[in-house]
């Protein structure tokens, strides 16, 4: 397996005056593991370029002209991303006083990170495994930022080596304890990309009304392919629906996917210190077992997997890709 990490993509949003528990402490002390084992890890990006249609290609004409236009406009689509705002107008979970960078250097760093899931999207087509130190941005939908995700890196870097690697058909195989939303929504019409999300049935962001005001579906709440909702309680079931999950999402297709992307989260882990992750709560071990089921699946199968971290918070969410990291090198 390859491994992608470039600090320069390591978003630090306390830097940027944000107070949310996604640390990137996770991310150095897999690199000491790696480090530990002797294994390189690649952080050169330059080759890859992502343009303005690239992000168009998944996000909305006018989505996409925000997050290039005015320094008032950048800092509304990354306040609306993070919740910077309460309803009563007041910061939420935001000290302008104690950023050292701008909102609006967020759109930079978070650009730069695609690049890192564009990159790793390439290395698993050449070479077969290839997990990325970053990505995952799950939640962010066509028209909009969402839920800590500002643009859908995963469907961006899938489009993308449709355009220019000559892949078809593609799996994205979501495991983080939130709903793939933002992807579910982006490739609802696209056969040429199947997705599986299995997550908490009920909290965030199925916690919401299923109906707008104006009596249509609210878009988190569309459907993937292969859609796993796991119950509180219910986690001694969750390695048998993924399993299932995964045979139905094989049977969609007769053909043979050209890449498989993991959205790794760790947040189902029991120790994640997210409160909006609490619903599901599995074990270190069964964690592993989640991450080796999806692993030897792909690999019996032959088909390229590209890695994403995605959500995993607090102190312990580094465990989980180090356990599996250890038990396949
Ligand atoms: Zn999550």
């Amino acid at each position: 397996m390859k491994f992608f990490f470039n600090s320069q993509a390591l978003l630090n949003l306390p830097k940027f005056g944000i107070q949310i528990p996604l640390t990137d402490e996770r991310i150095f002390k897999i690199c000491e593991f790696l480090k530990s084992k002797g294994i390189q890890v690649n952080g050169d990006f330059e080759s890859i370029e992502i343009k303005q249609e690239d992000l168009e290609r998944v996000h909305s004409h006018e989505y996409v002209a925000k997050l290039f236009g005015t320094s008032d406009e950048i800092k509304k689509a990354v306040s609306d991303t993070f919740e910077l705002i309460s309803e009563n107008g007041e910061y939420h979970r935001y000290d302008p006083s104690l950023a050292t960078y701008s909102l609006e250097d967020l759109v930079q760093k978070v650009l730069f990170q695609t690049k890192g899931t564009m990159a790793c999207v390439q290395e698993a087509l050449k070479s077969g495994e290839c997990f990325y130190l970053g990505g995952g941005y799950h939640h962010a939908m066509s028209f909009a930022g969402r839920g800590f995700c500002l643009i859908n890196d995963i469907v961006i870097a899938a489009r993308w080596s449709q355009k220019n690697l000559n892949t078809k058909l593609i799996w994205i195989i979501d495991v983080d304890a939130h709903k793939g939303d933002g992807t579910a929504e982006l490739t609802a019409n696209d056969p040429s990309i199947r997705t599986l999300s299995i997550h908490m049935k009920e909290g965030w962001p199925l916690d919401s009304k299923k109906l707008g005001k104006d009596g249509k579906l609210n878009p988190w709440f569309i459907e993937s392919d292969v859609e796993i909702g796991v119950s509180a309680n219910e986690e001694n079931h969750y390695l048998a629906k993924l399993k299932d999950g995964l045979e139905k999402l094989e049977a969609l297709d007769t053909a043979r996917p050209d890449l498989a992307i993991i959205v790794q989260g760790s947040d189902p882990y029991e120790k994640d210190q997210l409160p909006s992750s609490g619903l599901l709560k599995l074990s270190k071990e069964q964690m592993l077992q989640r991450d080796l089921l999806v692993y030897h699946f792909l690999q019996k199968r032959k088909i390229p997997q590209a890695y994403v971290m995605a959500g995993g918070y607090g102190e312990y969410s580094y465990e989980i890709y180090c356990q599996f990291l250890e038990s396949i090198l």
